[in-house]
């Protein structure tokens, strides 16, 4: 028997999309001595995604599909196909072709190695994307992996093949709020990287704008390092230094110089920028509590509104 390959694909108005990833892969499988399982993913789709997996599940065995009440976003779509994966390797894939599928291939070959669990893909050129995009996520990779715990590799995708013990511990971490990037480097496991040019998506348009990066890329952060905290703490105990310093001085040129009252406006300036700092440090620790609070609320990281299992019965 063959082993099986369990391909997770997150798919939010992917219309377009399907039928030619399914096409792509359906090429690739010929070179493989792997069973396929799909699993596609609809979060949430407001087009005919659904439609469009209904009946590749009904004309092809393999292909199965989950469909949510809605859209979750990418890691709620991710987690919920990997914890229906049953395959002895499992590989996600992004449903717009940027994630080459002739790559598995080499990916496979890689796995075989006993030393190697999981074989992860890195783009090394960003074509065809804004260049504020590009500058702002290499800042973004400069700063997680100089403040965080957990180091990220730039331009590593989430295309990537795992065997089944590295899928196993990543579906133990249970947290709601996900960071994909960062859980697949936390559970450790031995990975390389093969990488490839930047392609542009085969159809659709990107459903990341600007603000959404900038959203989850701060997400990335709170989720991975404590550093914000740390720097709040600093910047706290930095300006109670500094103004103990400076009040120190003013008695000293108070008593030996009588130094008449002077200056309001630095003294506006002053409580303005205490004030800021500690509206920054409270906003800072918000943000944590904020994850916290998500997490003791302990509600499932999606909901399933349809599927074929559920069609079949
Ligand atoms: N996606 C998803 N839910 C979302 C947004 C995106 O499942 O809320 C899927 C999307 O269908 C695609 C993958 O995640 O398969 C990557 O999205 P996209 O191509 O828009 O991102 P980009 O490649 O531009 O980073
Ligand atoms: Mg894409």
């Amino acid at each position: 028997m063959n082993d099986v390959l369990s391909i997770v694909v997150p798919c939010f108005n992917e219309q377009e999309s399907i039928p030619l990833f399914f096409e792509a892969v359906e090429r690739v499988r010929l070179q493989l001595p792997l069973t396929f399982e799909y699993i596609f993913v609809d979060d949430g789709s407001h087009d005919q995604t659904l439609a469009e997996l209904r009946a590749l599940a009904s004309a092809h065995a393999d292909v199965h599909y989950l469909s949510f009440s809605r859209n979750f976003g990418k890691e709620a779509a991710l987690y919920a196909g990997l914890s229906h994966a049953h395959g002895d390797y499992v590989t996600v894939m992004d449903v717009d072709l940027q994630d080459p599928p002739e790559l598995l291939v080499k990916m496979y070959q890689k796995i075989q190695a006993p030393e190697i669990d999981c074989v992860g893909t890195r783009r090394v050129t960003r074509t065809g994307e804004p260049k504020i995009r590009t500058f702002f996520a290499k800042l973004f990779y400069k700063i997680i992996n100089r403040i965080g715990q957990t180091e990220m590799v730039d331009g590593a995708r989430d295309f990537r093949l795992m065997t089944r013990p590295m899928l196993d511990a990543i579906l133990e971490l249970k947290e709601v709020n996900r960071f994909s990037k960062g859980l697949f480097t936390w559970v450790g496991f031995n990975m390389v990287y093969l990488e490839y040019e930047n392609r542009e998506r085969v159809a659709g348009t990107t459903s990341w704008s600007f603000w959404k990066l900038f959203a989850y890329s701060i997400d990335g952060i709170v989720n991975f390092s404590d550093a914000p905290l740390n720097i709040a703490s600093f910047v706290g105990a930095f300006s109670c230094v500094a103004s103990a310093i400076a009040m120190l001085i003013i008695i000293f040129r108070t008593i030996f110089y009588g130094d008449p009252t002077s200056g309001w406006p630095s003294l506006v300036c002053i409580f303005l920028f205490i004030g800021g700092i500690q509206l920054l440090c409270l906003g800072i620790i918000g943000k944590y509590i904020g994850k916290i609070f998500t997490e003791t609320k302990k509600r499932p990281i999606y909901v399933v509104r349809e599927t074929d299992q559920s069609k079949n019965k």
